[in-house]
């Protein structure tokens, strides 16, 4: 089905900043275009009263953890990972992980989340889960251990059968080993290594909380970045999500490489692992990307929140209030991932081409009247409720708020159950 966007006003993204402009939009094989084709039979949808801007990308989150919602909050970090979370994922079976997957996604799709970067514990069951849905993802299994030939090789086998099985078209695999402490050098050499040899991405945490980097410091004499650059793990393929406790030299090592910095504001904040220093990341000219994390941490998906927060926090934290522009957290949140995921001007961007992946947001809501600055508005005000539909890859998934992909009441019968009896 291709598409004639009429009467809206779109949010386009252009080499020198986010433009407003009221114009005709067309999609068509599920790509953008800004011209029609004279003679074709084009659905007619009517965008008025509505801001249509890029999907948002939510670059680092565990959609399965969605089930853990509120269930170890106000706990100590290392209480929250190893003694609350650990033992649930230990336990539950690969079903409860579709399900709490797929109430993940209604969650982004119904806050305008058109893709997400995934690193599930469970095989398959995320991108069976964003299939289903009709949502965009990238899917990386959580590696661990000490090498390939050993205690590595299943989860990194599982990893390839799922690629094999549920690849191509809306769902992308890269290799995602969990992090420098439950990797041993050898095995993110190795993994590395494979991600060279596929072509694919890397997607990693990295420095998320002060005791990973002493412990890096005590037990290697360097921080968690400079043992990444060191064994030669840090390029422009590779996704670092957190890089809150930074030290010495490991921006500017950042920077060299060309590696991404996903921040997780809200989920950094209440695990109180602290603030990035995203001025500083910034200023060094380092691509930076947005994520929510887990709900066990958050405790939702919602990238509106998370704009707001970002920019809130980095303002108060900085005694500035021009830190963190809302333009400049608006691309954070949809272009730079185009960037990160080596999709530029094609993930994240209205534009020319572009996928068409779009949200509409209802300009008539009072969080977004009188429309005196949209581009602020989405940032400072919006709270994810305005969307009122979205397209993902040229397809509908929502409609004036109604799920199209989604059995939201089976989804909610089913997470009950397993909540009641795995948590
Ligand atoms: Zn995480």
């Amino acid at each position: 089905m291709d598409f004639r966007i009429k009467n809206g006003t779109l949010l386009l993204s252009e080499n020198e900043g986010l433009a407003v402009v009221n114009r005709e939009l067309f999609v068509e094989d599920g790509r953008i275009s800004f011209s029609g084709k004279e003679g074709k039979n084009y659905e007619e949808v009517d965008a008025k009263d509505r801001l249509v801007m890029p999907g948002l990308v939510n670059m680092h989150t565990h959609a399965y953890m969605t089930l853990m919602r509120n269930y170890a909050d106000d706990v100590d970090f290392e209480e929250w990972l190893f003694k609350r979370c650990m033992p649930v994922e230990d336990r539950l079976p690969a079903e409860g992980a579709y399900w709490a997957s797929l109430l993940a996604i209604e969650e982004m799709i119904r806050t305008g989340t058109t893709c997400f970067n995934d690193m599930h514990m469970f095989r398959g069951q995320s991108a069976r889960a964003a299939l289903d849905a009709g949502m965009r993802a990238v899917i990386g299994r959580g590696l661990v251990g000490e090498d390939l030939e050993t205690d590595g090789r299943s989860r990194f086998e599982e990893m390839l059968s799922e690629q094999a099985e549920y690849g191509g078209g809306l769902a992308e695999f890269v290799i995602a080993p969990h992090a420098i402490y439950s990797c041993s050098e050898k095995l993110l050499v190795q993994l590395n290594e494979e991600a060279k040899k596929r072509g694919m991405l890397k997607h990693i945490h990295l420095s998320e909380s002060v005791n990973e980097v002493e412990n890096c410091l005590k037990a290697r004499g360097k921080t968690p970045v400079e043992f990444l650059s060191d064994i030669g793990f840090l390029d422009d393929r590779t996704i670092l999500a957190h890089c809150v406790q930074m030290r010495g030299r490991d921006i500017a090592l950042i920077r060299e490489s060309g590696a991404t910095v996903v921040t997780n504001p809200a989920s950094n904040a209440k695990l109180g692992n602290g603030f990035a220093p995203i001025r500083e990341f910034l200023e060094a000219g380092v691509n930076v990307c947005l994520g929510t994390d887990g709900t066990a941490s958050n405790n939702t998906l919602n990238m509106f929140r998370e704009m707001g927060l970002l920019s809130i926090i980095h303002k108060g934290l900085n005694l500035d209030s021009t830190a963190a522009p809302a333009e400049q957290v608006i691309r954070m949140a949809t272009e730079n991932a185009g960037r990160a995921l080596k999709k530029p001007g094609r993930i994240g961007a209205l534009k020319e081409g572009a996928a068409a992946d779009l949200i509409f947001l209802d300009l008539t809501e009072p969080s977004m009247f009188p429309a005196n600055n949209p581009v602020s508005a989405l940032c400072y005000s919006a709270n994810g409720s305005e969307v009122s539909s979205v397209m993902i890859d040229g397809k509908f998934v929502m409609k004036d708020r109604r799920m199209l992909t989604i059995d939201t009441e089976r989804t909610r019968f089913e997470v009950q159950k397993i909540a009641d009896r795995y948590l």
